[in-house]
């Protein structure tokens, strides 16, 4: 089933025992939870669109491995052709489900280990390359939505993960085994991972030989022994219970987090790709945040479409459209989102290939792209919330419209132009809420400052990269200083 239809995945999900708690309760699935169900539908998305002809190109690819046809999120770039669709198909996802869709972190983890494998193995004449293929195969062929699990707890931020007072606080090998390890720690801020089929383990940062138990790859079903998560609170997270749609903004699609913790879980050898060598988790963090700093110059400028739309239209319904400064904050709203999607397709034109064959995105490009995606969507938010007006967050609730008595009041002082409903112009103005202050402000504001790491990583990237000594000869020259 190299293709599943999203209701295949949402069956798929509902048959794994996945250990999920929420409130202090154990929740029996993601499926059928209503503050979790909206995430699980931006992952169905991404099975949904890849059986639309429009957007095969996108959204499916032949995989290299089988040459069949398979989701584009299981993929392994072949050439920057498909680092640039990768971009698109991204902000296809985006403009779909205004929401995160999770499913990018499995394909950003996949193409990291999949050349950092390869790399480790001439060097250490390890096997993870061969391990990491037949992972990748049974994941291509199954249609798997795979969680990347890369951030740690990290305790105190300034000693190293050995030095922990808890040793915990980094994810680590706690026994060697003849068949396998046994690791111990979390993982946080893990989108998607209530709705995944297998979580992809990742260090977290570069290490020295001193934090050898630490230096770990592996993969693991989310169902596995002595894994849970608990999932994170966001702001207006409740209302999903309260049995009305307008109120939540976007009542389809959403993304929730979890903190999720391995007590103990064992990992078969097969399923190892990286097992102590310290010398090679710098590469596996700097490639994997290449790659999702990249996906950022997607998903956000999808997730910026829509709210760009919901600002024009709140213009619209308002009969504020034709003012000429509401007209100028709409083209700064897009010249913004058009900036961060520029980066995002100019690190995959400017890809190059790996030893292993995969192609890796151009690494100072996908940095300051990340770096602008810290920063532009707070300006388009706040363009968007000066478009909406104040409304945005005094309005009474869908109960008080549909109340046979407070409903004709809240009908006639809330309508804006008398073409347009009242309920349609709260439908947007909630829209906006929800993108900015509500539970998808996680996606789309508060993520886009810390995934994929804080803006500081990205600093220290373009430091790395920014080679300042070849500027400076450059102005040596023109200079005429010898
Ligand atoms: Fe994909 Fe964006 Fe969500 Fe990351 S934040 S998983 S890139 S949608
Ligand atoms: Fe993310």
């Amino acid at each position: 089933m190299a293709l599943m239809t999203g209701e295949q995945y949402v069956e798929s999900i509902r048959r794994m025992d996945i250990k999920i708690f929420m409130f202090g309760e154990r929740v029996s699935s993601a499926v059928d939870h209503p503050i979790l169900r909206p995430s699980l539908n931006s992952v169905k998305a991404t099975y949904d669109l890849a059986h639309k002809p429009e957007y095969e190109d996108l959204m499916t690819v032949k995989s290299h491995a089988s040459g069949k046809k398979i989701n584009r999120f299981c993929h392994i770039h072949q050439s920057t052709d498909d680092l640039v669709k990768k971009v698109k198909m991204q902000r296809l996802c985006g403009q779909k489900t205004a929401a995160c869709f999770q499913r990018c972190v499995g394909m950003d983890a996949f193409n990291a280990i999949f050349s950092t494998s390869f790399e480790c193995d001439k060097k250490h004449g390890t096997a993870y390359h061969k391990n990491f293929l037949a992972f990748l195969r049974e994941a291509q062929e199954n249609d798997w939505t795979v969680d990347g699990a890369m951030t740690d707890p990290k305790g105190d931020r300034s000693l190293s993960p050995g030095k922990q007072a808890d040793p915990d606080l980094y994810l680590r090998i706690v026994e060697r085994r003849k068949d396998g390890i046994v690791v111990r720690g979390a993982k946080a801020h893990q989108t998607g991972i209530c709705n995944s089929h297998q979580v992809l383990v990742m260090p977290t940062i570069s290490m020295g030989p001193e934090d050898k138990d630490y230096a770990v790859a592996f993969a693991v079903p989310l169902d596995a022994e002595n894994l849970f998560m608990i999932i994170g609170r966001q702001s207006c997270d409740t209302r999903k219970l309260e049995g009305t749609t307008l109120d939540v903004g976007n009542s389809e699609f959403g993304g929730v987090e979890g903190l999720t913790i391995f007590d103990n879980v064992f990992v078969p050898n097969e399923r190892i790709f990286l097992n102590g060598e310290t010398d090679f988790s710098g590469m596996l963090v700097e490639r994997f945040a290449g790659y999702h700093r990249q996906s950022y110059g997607g998903c956000k400028v999808g997730v910026g479409d829509v709210l760009v739309g919901a600002a024009a239209l709140a213009a619209d319904y308002n009969g504020a459209n034709r003012a000429s400064h509401v007209k100028d904050k709409l083209i700064e709203m897009v010249h913004l989102n058009e900036t961060l999607y520029s980066s995002g397709i100019a690190c995959s034109s400017e890809g190059f290939r790996t030893e292993s064959g995969n192609y890796l995105v151009d690494l100072l490009l996908a940095n300051v792209c990340k770096q602008n995606v810290t920063r532009f969507p707070y300006e388009i938010t706040r363009l968007a919330e000066d478009i909406a007006g104040g409304l945005m967050v005094t309005a009474p609730s869908e109960k008080d419209l549909r109340d046979p008595k407070l409903g004709p009041y809240v009908e006639k002082y809330l309508r804006g132009v008398a073409s347009v409903s009242t309920e349609n112009r709260l439908r947007i103005l909630r829209l906006i809420e929800n993108l900015t202050l509500g539970t998808a402000a996680v996606g789309y504001r508060t993520e886009s400052m810390h995934g994929a790491g804080s803006p500081q990583a990205q600093r220290i990237m373009i430091a790395r990269q920014g080679n300042i000594e070849q500027k400076k000869q450059l102005a040596k020259d023109i200079a005429r200083i010898e």
